[in-house]
């Protein structure tokens, strides 16, 4: 019996995690310098949560949620995140984070999970990082959220990219536009696409989403959200775009632009990547200032972003940004025999102890395959030991940078080794 991934599930071998963790450190180091803190949420929430949260109405909630009846009596049901919006803000109603201090803003980094058609760059498990700053229900907010965005995909190497922005004002003033928009909508109901008019009286906002032409053709003369806005939204929208303009951050009004969920008010926005295939969202956000009284918390305005980290590594690979270097070791001890052998295990484990990368062969290969594999690793020197090393208590070290070799007796091989590694601290700063 074999067994694959499941559908939709990926692994990530050595050589891409490598990039992923590049790629978090960048997002780790970004986040430092925005002095937000991180949250680490659990990955199983109750499915009331998202399903309050979310908004039942959503595709998310309606057909992609991974849920499950636990083993409690009577049973619960459970669901694997499907985003983590949610949990972050069932997390600051938990704690009381409000009662702490007036504006907080957090960042996260996990796996997300929808049961979605897999295709390339949509997946069943995915990863995220997200922000979400709670307590300013002011422009300030929106834009810094947005510039967040912009400065992640700097610090990734990506600008082939589309910043769509728009305003969905508050629910009170959907309710208007909702209702005009589907009354359109069905007068021009033989020109939509099956999927279109399927979704149209659950949520009209979705058909303006719609990317097959004959949708976009159809809504074209379409009602618009920004006229049904009130003074208010309107002020709101004009401030976070005055405060883009003054960052000079690029955008384009996208009055299409509705998003999945049901939970954002006025502030939406997208970043489109231009290199990307048919699933070019590679992260938006908005703002939500509705969701956490409805998951039961005190009512506090928030805005924040959740970008899908499978699609900014495609994106930034597309960019020619991330680097692909094979990983490099500081020395690879080689052993000609099995007494050598004992020697470069215990002399590994002293050298790793020190600081240093260090590799030496498990497969009692010939020294020759020892050499090669050296080389193949990348190792600045091959440290070379058989019998008559053993009885002189000294290696040969061979720099397989330059060609050149020396003795080095044992007792100075720890000291010289680090002499010669760069990435080391200072040997003060290794020892206990
Ligand atoms: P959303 O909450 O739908 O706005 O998703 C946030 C971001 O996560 C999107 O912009 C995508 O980059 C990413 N994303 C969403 N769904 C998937 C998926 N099924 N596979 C890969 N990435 C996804």
């Amino acid at each position: 019996m074999s067994y694959a991934s499941l559908k939709g599930f990926r692994d990530i071998l050595p050589e891409e995690s490598a990039r992923w963790r590049e790629m978090e450190r960048k997002i780790h180091d970004l986040m430092r310098r925005y002095g937000y803190g991180e949250v680490r949420l659990p990955m199983l929430e109750a499915t009331e949560l998202f399903a309050r949260g979310v908004g039942e109405g959503t595709d998310v909630v309606g057909k992609e949620m991974y849920s499950f009846l636990d083993k409690s009596d009577p049973p619960e049901s459970i669901t694997l995140r499907p985003e983590l919006t949610a949990s972050a803000v069932r997390a600051y109603v938990q704690h009381s984070i409000a009662q702490q201090s007036a504006f907080t803003a957090w960042y996260y980094l996990g796996p997300a999970f929808r049961y979605e058609q897999p295709q390339a760059g949509r997946y069943r498990q995915f990863h995220t990082f997200g922000i979400e700053l709670i307590g300013s229900e002011h422009p300030e907010a929106d834009a810094e959220v947005v510039a967040a965005g912009v400065d992640l995909l700097a610090v990734l190497g990506i600008t082939n990219f589309r910043l769509r922005l728009n305003s969905l004002g508050m629910p009170d003033e959907r309710v208007g536009y909702r209702a005009a928009l589907l009354d359109y909508l069905r007068g021009r109901a033989s020109e939509l696409s099956e999927e279109s008019v399927r979704r149209m009286e659950g949520n009209p906002l979705r058909v303006l989403d719609s990317k097959k032409e004959q949708d976009v053709r159809a809504t074209a003369d379409a009602p618009r959200l920004t006229e049904f806005l009130g003074a208010e939204s309107l002020e709101h929208f004009e401030r976070t775009r005055a405060l883009l303009d003054a960052m000079g951050i690029d955008y384009v009004v996208d009055p299409r632009l509705v998003r999945g969920l049901d939970y954002y008010t006025r502030t939406a926005f997208e970043f489109q990547g231009l290199d990307l295939g048919a699933q070019d969202a590679l992260g938006g956000g908005g703002r939500y200032d509705k969701l956490i009284e409805e998951v039961g918390g005190k009512p506090a305005p928030a805005v924040g972003f959740g970008f899908g980290l499978e699609r900014l590594l495609l994106a930034s690979e597309a960019a020619g940004a991330s680097s692909t270097a094979a990983p490099e070791i500081d020395a690879y001890l080689i052993a000609l025999d099995d007494e050598a052998r004992r020697w470069a295990v215990k002399t590994t484990h002293t050298l790793r102890g020190a600081g240093l990368r260090v590799e030496c062969d498990l497969l009692r290969r010939s020294m020759k395959a020892q050499m090669r594999d050296a080389n193949r690793k990348g190792a600045r020197f091959a440290v070379i030991v058989g019998s008559n090393e053993l009885a002189a208590r000294a290696a040969q070290v061979k720099n397989l940078g330059d060609g050149s070799q020396r003795d080095l007796p044992f007792d100075a091989l720890v000291e010289t080794l680090c002499e010669a590694t760069p990435h080391l601290p200072t040997p003060d700063q290794t020892s206990p």
